[in-house]
């Protein structure tokens, strides 16, 4: 509950004009800790320095409430030139992308814009052997979500596209049972956004039960799963369910953020397991800054006394 509210008082606090326009001003220095600069080259030295310590990575556009249908193409074409520079570069593109980034709900020539670019998208991925994940963002979007990911399941294969499901949504298990015929590759998260008691547990020790009982469902029906924690607790419990149940290693992997216990994902390295980091790049950081930010006090302070500092 206190994690709840901290949570709602950072988001409110950043989503006042003047505090925005204070943080851009002064805070790309902090937000760099979490994000790896602004351009598709910054990010892929990134990637690069994290290969070096055997860490994989998730490349993402940031890029949130994008208006029209042209700068939700515009956006997608981003991604593109993300993914070719990522191929051209000897990496096999792995990207994230949120579907409301590029069109989900607007209907152009009669289909749905989301949808369309998101085959482009996926489609140039796996030319390339790659795989495209698709966020989830908060609730009202999830029904869409998941029956745009059936489609592109049926279409590019499971291979080639996953999506995410949050732990504190009520309906998350449910969602879960009712994709297993896909096989799906799926990344479990508790979730990152503010969502109302009516479709979320508002208590932590919800969230990680259901966090338990999602990352183990999904194993024992034998597929791939994206642990995506940084709770250690959590990382340690789903090491013991895996070794008690013959789970082997490469059947799943660890994600977490950059520039986030980067120390536990070399440590899981070390110890045989995969770990992959999502890397965000791009002009439009604020909001993902924002969420880091109210995820943690220490990550407020962080920012606090470097503001203080000028
Ligand atoms: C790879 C990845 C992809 C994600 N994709 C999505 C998505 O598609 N949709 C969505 O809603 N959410 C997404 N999230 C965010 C997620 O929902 C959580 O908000 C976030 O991961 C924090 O929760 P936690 O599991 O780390 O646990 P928490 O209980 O929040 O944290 C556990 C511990 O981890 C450490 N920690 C956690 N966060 C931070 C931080 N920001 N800075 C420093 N230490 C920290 C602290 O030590 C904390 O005590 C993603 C997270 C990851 C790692």
């Amino acid at each position: 509950m206190i994690d709840q509210l901290y949570r709602k008082a950072v988001l409110t606090v950043a989503g006042q004009q003047a505090i925005e326009n204070v943080v851009r001003a002064r805070g790309w220095g902090m937000a760099q800790r979490f994000v790896a600069g602004e351009t598709p080259q910054t990010a892929i030295a990134a990637v690069q320095e994290l290969q070096q310590d055997g860490i994989l990575a998730n490349l993402d556009l940031l890029g949130e409430f994008i208006e029209s249908p042209e700068q939700c193409t515009a956006f997608a074409d981003n991604v593109l030139t993300m993914i070719d520079a990522a191929h051209a570069a000897g990496i096999t593109p792995y990207v994230s992308i949120k579907l409301s980034s590029v069109g989900q709900g607007k209907t152009v020539g009669g289909e749905d814009l989301g949808l369309k670019n998101a085959r482009r998208i996926i489609g140039r991925a796996r030319q390339f052997g790659g795989f495209v994940c698709l966020d989830m963002e908060d609730h009202p979007r999830v029904d869409q979500t998941l029956a745009q990911f059936r489609t592109l399941v049926g279409e590019f294969g499971h291979g080639h596209v996953g999506t995410v499901l949050q732990s504190y949504l009520y309906r998350s298990e449910a969602d879960r049972a009712a994709l297993d015929d896909l096989q799906p590759n799926l990344r479990v998260v508790k979730g990152a956004y503010l969502e109302p008691e009516t479709v979320a547990y508002p208590d932590k020790a919800d969230v990680d039960a259901a966090y338990r009982r999602l990352v183990y469902a999904h194993m024992t029906a034998g597929n791939y799963v994206n642990v995506a924690t940084h709770d250690e607790r959590l990382i340690d419990d789903v090491k013991m369910f895996a070794l008690a149940h013959g789970i082997a290693r490469d059947a799943f992997e660890f994600q977490m953020l950059y520039g986030i216990r980067r120390d536990l994902q070399k440590s899981l390295v070390k110890d045989g397991y995969r770990v992959r980091a999502y890397i965000p790049y791009g002009r439009d950081w604020y909001p993902y800054f924002s969420r880091r930010i109210a995820e943690t006090p220490r990550n407020a302070m962080f920012v606090i006394r470097g503001m203080l500092r000028g």
